[in-house]
């Protein structure tokens, strides 16, 4: 067995499919899709197709289909337009599980004296309704960003209920659909969100390429100026063969959710309950009702992640413990964190999160490295069952 990836919340592989369907781009189709002349014009012939393409993909029109270099642009553009369009007094409401791409422009808009409100989880890492009608009590221009799955733990937010409770209140929102690409269908026309982002990378899609999604009728001023590019919303010379790409993945996407969902979710629950089985004291973090198919958070108690992360890698299997913007620090993940994961199990968390690309062979091959990996380090911890632990700080 050479490389198990079990890490597809991070990035995937670019699809086949998608690679040739890119190539074109990098030879002969070389043109500017802005250019007046007729070897430009066809390529802008491609890229208005890969724009219908992924307006599909999300039941959108294409000219609400912005394409940005990725989903932290994506992010940004939504938050500090936002700002711009609502001015200073706008309140800022959040969630505290965010990614860093929404978290940060979240805190910034805060530092410069934006109101701003991150709400809580409870231990599933369901969040909290109330919490959001209270924070929107009294009007005001305000901006809802919550993500509409999670890419530590994969917990779904019910992003239909939280953007009427918003819209209800007048609120802009803006949802990271990051990891719900290709995962679960995404229709804006049933979930009345204003703006939307993704990320191509995360569904077999190239690097460097996102979406941006904004409803018709949304006044938000353009974030990145530059040329006229993107309907003026979005300046900067398109980028041609990723564009294609996207629209590839995007496609591949649709056309295999359903069955594909159904394999990996048997393949992420057979990996699940056979670590439980065979790896005392480990927990699932998230709630299991409402996750996505390919995501399983767990912790092993009594041991340090990055430990199990190294070992595993020597193994030749790719997981990862908090999120990738995270690893290299110490500190646990802010994720796991707020769900108020215990001490013991806080360090501990492996995060497995499997693509269409993985197989039963792999599942075997983790479910026979694991227990070992486990066994070896809770004979080098500190800590066992039953002692009497630190009080977190
Ligand atoms: C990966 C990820 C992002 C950022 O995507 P980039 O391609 O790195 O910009 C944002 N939000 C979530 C939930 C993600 O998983």
């Amino acid at each position: 067995m050479d490389t198990v990836y079990f890490d597809n919340n991070a990035t995937t592989m670019v699809a086949p499919e998608v690679r040739e369907a890119m190539m074109p781009f990098f030879g002969d189709l070389y043109g500017n899709p802005s250019s007046m002349h007729a070897f430009g014009g066809r390529v802008a012939k491609y890229v208005n197709e890969a724009r219908e393409r992924v307006a599909e993909f999300i039941h959108a029109d294409p000219s609400e289909i912005v394409f940005t270099s990725c989903a932290t642009e994506s992010d940004n553009t939504a938050i500090h337009g936002a700002a711009e369009a609502l001015g200073p007094s706008m309140k800022v409401v959040t969630t505290k599980v965010e990614h860093p791409a929404v978290l940060g422009p979240c805190r910034r808009l805060k530092r410069m004296g934006h109101p701003e409100v991150e709400l809580p989880v409870d231990n599933g890492g369901n969040l909290d309704l109330d919490a959001l009608r209270e924070a929107l009590k009294g009007g005001g221009p305000a901006l809802v960003s919550a993500m509409w799955a999670n890419n530590e733990t994969g917990v779904v937010f019910p992003i239909k209920e939280i953007a009427e409770i918003a819209k209800e209140a007048g609120a802009l929102v803006h949802t990271d659909a990051v990891q719900v690409a290709g995962k679960i269908p995404v229709d804006v026309r049933e979930i009345p969100v204003d703006m939307l982002s993704m990320s191509g990378h995360k569904f077999h899609a190239p690097k460097g390429i996102g979406i941006f999604y904004i409803r018709k009728g949304t006044r938000l001023p353009t974030y990145m100026i530059g040329g006229h590019q993107e309907h003026g919303r979005r300046g900067g010379t398109e980028n041609v063969p990723y564009i294609v790409g996207l629209a590839k993945a995007a496609e591949l996407a649709t056309a295999a959710m359903a069955g594909e969902a159904e394999k990996v979710r048997a393949m992420r629950d057979r990996l699940e309950q056979g670590l439980l089985a065979t790896c005392p004291d480990a927990r699932i973090n998230g709630d299991p009702a409402h996750r996505l198919p390919n995501t399983s958070n767990m912790s092993f108690e009594y041991i340090e992640g990055e430990a199990i992360i190294y070992h595993m890698s020597d193994a030749g299997i790719c997981a990862s413990t908090g999120s990738a913007c995270a690893a290299g620090s110490l500190e646990p993940s802010h994720v796991i964190r707020a769900l108020g994961v215990p001490f013991t199990a806080l360090h501990g968390s492996i995060r497995f999160s499997l693509s269409r690309y993985n197989t039963e062979r792999e599942v075997d091959y983790v479910l026979e490295q694991m227990p070992k990996i486990v066994k070896k380090l809770r004979a080098l911890s500190p800590f066992s069952k039953g002692d009497t632990l630190p009080v977190e700080i």
